[in-house]
């Protein structure tokens, strides 16, 4: 098993769209295409690219991470089943990086650590949902995944209808739980920012029949202790599906302090990196493994092979898999979520094109989705997305 060329470029993901915390007018991806041949004489090519919310890494892929891995020893590569192992290539990409401070390095190892494995389930000729269940789950799959639209985001000029209609069109593609994003009225006053976000609230709630499960809101992180707490307060009655990011991802004390008065479902961790930063929340965050979701995304943080020890360390602490639910909207953590039996998977129906989003002919009814049976992770299946990978 050898790791034969690997290539790299930038595309942009912008969109007119701003949560409570940045616009992504100016944000953009890294696409990689890793070429790997076993010792059969096949070759596969895997693709991977960056989840929407952290930028482009040319710099640290180009400098560090892909020599490094035109390095990794063959031996490494071989699994015990006869196929491409990635943490081999894991462990020669962060060959000479201290611990800790992961902020952009897990970024660009992720966009590898995905091409790889679709290398590896293309080499293998099964959907990356087969290779994982047949690898870690004695063959157990999902048969579909469970999947909310994420949008409702700030646009310019945009009203309670607009939001109202966006709504409409998740569940016109087949999406019964949505999420918006709430907190992001800038420069108002807590106590007008809260009387607005209520009014887009019960707006959205309307349109769902008053059924607060099929809704979850999302912060960005924006809140202190305090507004946190007067959301949470006001959140409480609609006894919504989960109220998302309301803190700083790092502030572990705080969470702690708002899961002892929210009583309903918090979700985070979507901008934690690393096994160790998962395992800090878990010990710090005061999160209640019967309810809190956990939205670590493999593709932003070291990729699988990571997030594999982040399950595994999960277990250790009674959270079962199915309390995860990954941010990124993107096939690499529908596959994970099937293959390894997650609780679900964010979807992007209308932003982050062409990143977010499945495979084309597979359609979403009552939220869920099924994965197509083609080899790898399913990219050429998704013809905008293929588009832009097959360039490389
Ligand atoms: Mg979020």
């Amino acid at each position: 098993m050898r790791i034969v060329s690997v290539r790299d470029g930038v595309v942009p993901i912008a969109s007119a769209i701003a949560n409570a915390y940045i616009d992504f007018s100016k944000m953009t991806a890294s696409v990689v295409a890793v070429t790997v041949a076993d010792g059969g004489g096949r070759q596969a090519t895997g693709y991977g690219f960056n989840s929407n919310g952290r930028y482009a890494q040319p710099g640290l892929l180009k400098e560090r991470f892909i020599p490094r891995l035109l390095e990794t020893s063959p031996a490494t590569l071989e699994h015990a089943d006869g196929g491409l192992e990635p943490a081999g290539a894991w462990a020669a990409m962060m060959k000479n990086e201290k611990p800790g401070g992961h902020g952009e390095r897990s970024v660009a190892v992720g966009v590898l650590d995905m091409a790889l494995w679709d290398a590896a389930a293309k080499l293998a000729r099964k959907p990356l949902w087969k290779l994982l269940a047949d690898r870690y789950r004695g063959g157990a799959a999902d048969e579909t995944a469970w999947i909310y639209a994420a949008g409702g985001y700030y646009y310019p000029g945009k009203d309670n209808a607009a939001l109202v209609e966006e709504m409409q069109r998740y569940l016109d593609l087949g999406y019964s739980v949505v999420k918006m994003k709430i907190g992001g009225a800038p420069g108002t006053p807590l106590r007008e920012a809260l009387k607005e976000d209520v009014s887009r609230i019960e707006a959205v709630l309307k349109l769902l029949g008053g059924d607060g499960s099929r809704l979850c809101v999302d912060v960005n992180g924006r809140f202190g202790l305090h507004a946190a707490l007067a959301y949470g307060a006001a959140l409480e009655p609609y006894r919504l599906r989960w109220y998302e990011e309301p803190l700083d991802p790092l502030d572990y004390a705080t969470h702690a302090a708002l899961a002892e008065h929210y009583p309903g479902p918090l979700a985070t961790g979507e901008n934690l990196f690393s096994m160790q930063d998962a395992r800090n929340l878990i010990r710090h965050g005061g999160l209640r493994p019967d309810r809190d979701i956990l939205q670590f995304d493999p593709a932003l943080s070291y990729g699988l092979v990571e997030y594999l020890r982040t399950l595994s360390m999960l277990e250790q602490h009674g959270w079962p898999a199915r309390r995860c639910v990954p941010h990124g909207g993107h096939q690499f953590a529908l596959n994970i979520a099937v293959g390894l039996g997650l609780g679900g998977n964010e979807s992007y129906p209308e932003v982050f094109a062409p990143f977010g989003g499945f495979a084309d002919a597979t359609p979403v009814q009552d939220s869920r989705i099924r994965l197509p049976d083609a080899p790898g992770i399913g990219f050429e299946a998704k013809a905008s997305l293929w588009a832009v990978l097959k360039d490389l």
